[in-house]
This record gives structure tokens, sequence and C-alpha cells, in this order.
């Protein structure tokens, strides 16, 4: 089971010894089979891969740049960079970042630039509200994952997350037959096109501590990407242990 912490633009220097907690959950035997990614800000990247040496967590980026090589890019961060730090995961194509601009061509340029540095792969998909409305959602996610990756050889290190955009911060979340039915035909259609026998397909939007025994039940899912409620350690503890059991 994955667990990925996606804390956005929140976090500093002092952040870091809040996931002590954390840590020592990791070392447990009994949450073994938790794999716990965080991925904090750019600016606290490489301070978390320090505190995280030699434990069963691992740090990842919220984003980067297409761009493999340095470029006259402001503001902007690579792979390769990223890379460097020691993280070994990215998320992509997360719905804030497709609001600001990303494309689907776009994130297809990074998720390959992305693999060409051995690094792990978040792929986020999902609806709007306005689409989920007029029946498009599967039509939607089917252009993002197609697009998403067009000409890409290896699928091994991708792991795919599907956000619907108006679940995320939102604090609403499809029920539990409506959500198991979308990961079902998500899943089914990755298998079938892609030829991945075991895809891994996560949930994120709006879970917390609350929802996810309802949540756990769910088939088909390897885990869960977490936004607000992985800021806070105690909350994030909680959904780890719940789904572990
Ligand atoms: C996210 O940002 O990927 C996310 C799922 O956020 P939240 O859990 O806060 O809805």
């Amino acid at each position: 089971m994955y667990f990925i912490a996606n804390w956005k633009m929140f976090g500093n220097l002092k952040s870091i010894n809040t996931i002590n907690r954390v840590i020592n959950l990791a070392k447990l035997t009994k949450f073994r089979k938790a794999k716990i990614v965080y991925c904090p800000p750019y600016t606290i990247l490489d301070k978390f891969v320090k505190k995280t040496k030699n434990t069963r967590i691992s740090i990842g980026a919220q984003n980067c740049h297409h761009d493999k090589n340095f470029g006259p890019y402001t503001g902007s961060i690579n792979a390769k960079m990223i890379k460097q730090t020691g993280a070994k995961y990215v998320i992509l194509g997360h719905s804030e970042n497709r609001q600001t601009g990303d494309t689907n061509k776009i994130i297809n340029l990074k998720l390959k630039s992305s693999l060409s540095e051995n690094l792990n792969v978040i792929l986020c998909f999902g609806e709007k509200l306005a689409e989920r409305k007029k029946k498009k959602t599967f039509q939607v996610i089917k252009k993002q994952i197609n697009i998403g990756l067009k000409n890409v050889k290896n699928y091994k290190k991708i792991i795919f997350a599907y956000e619907p955009v108006w679940s995320i911060g939102s604090g609403k979340v499809l029920n539990n037959k409506d959500l198991e039915y979308q990961i079902k035909v998500i899943k089914n259609y990755i298998v079938k096109k892609f030829k991945i026998k075991n895809p891994r397909i996560l949930y994120g939007g709006s879970v917390n501590p609350k929802n996810i025994n309802s949540l756990i039940e769910i088939r088909f899912l390897k885990g869960f990407l977490i936004g607000s409620a992985s800021q806070k350690s105690k909350k994030f503890i909680d959904i780890i242990k719940k789904s572990i059991n």
C-alpha cells in the first residue's frame, strides 16, 4: 500500500521534525507493507532526503520541468536536479498544475524526462465536476492517460493516481460503489491498452482519518495520495494505521 504525502506549498525547515513519528511508525514490522513517500516543496527536498536516509520512507518532488537539460526557465527545476537531491519520486499531472498550464503533452514530456532519470512517476489524472456531470469522466481520463504515456516503452516506474478534481481539498468523495466502479474501469483500461498486468492505482481527493475506513474497502486500490491530511503526522499515521491491519 502506498501512502503518498503531497505537502503542496506548505512546509519549511521547522516542519522536518514533525515527521519523526511517521519515521518511527515505518520502523515497525507491522507497517512494512506501507510504502510511505513524502513530497515536500522543492526548498526542503534535500533536507527531507537527509532526514529519511536509512529509513523506509522515500522522498519525491511535486512537479518538474520537461526539459532535461539546464535552460532559461525561471523558477523551474528539472528531473535531473530532482534526482540529484536524492529524491526517488515525482508527482506529475496534478490538477493544480494542470490548471496553471500543464497540458497532457507537456506532462508526457515531463514523464519521459523523469523516467530517463530513473525517477518513479506518480501520474495524476481525473475529471472536473462539469465533465462528470456531462458523463465525460472516462473520456477525459482516457485522454490524460493516453497522451501522458505516449511513446513510453517501460511502465515499471509509473504509479497511477486517480484524483477527481472536484474532490481535491473539498471534503467530497465519491461513494464507495461509484469509486470502486471508476477504479475498476481505469484498471481494466490500463491492463488492456498498456498490457500492464498489475497497475498500481491510487486514489486521491480528501482522504482523511474519518473516511479511510470506508475507502480501504475499495478493491483494486494500491494506496492513496494524500494532501492536507498528510501535513499533520497524527492524521497521516491514523490513515496508515487504519489501512494496514
Ligand atoms: C492532492 O493534492 O493530491 C490531494 C489529494 O489533496 P487533498 O487530500 O487535500 O484533497
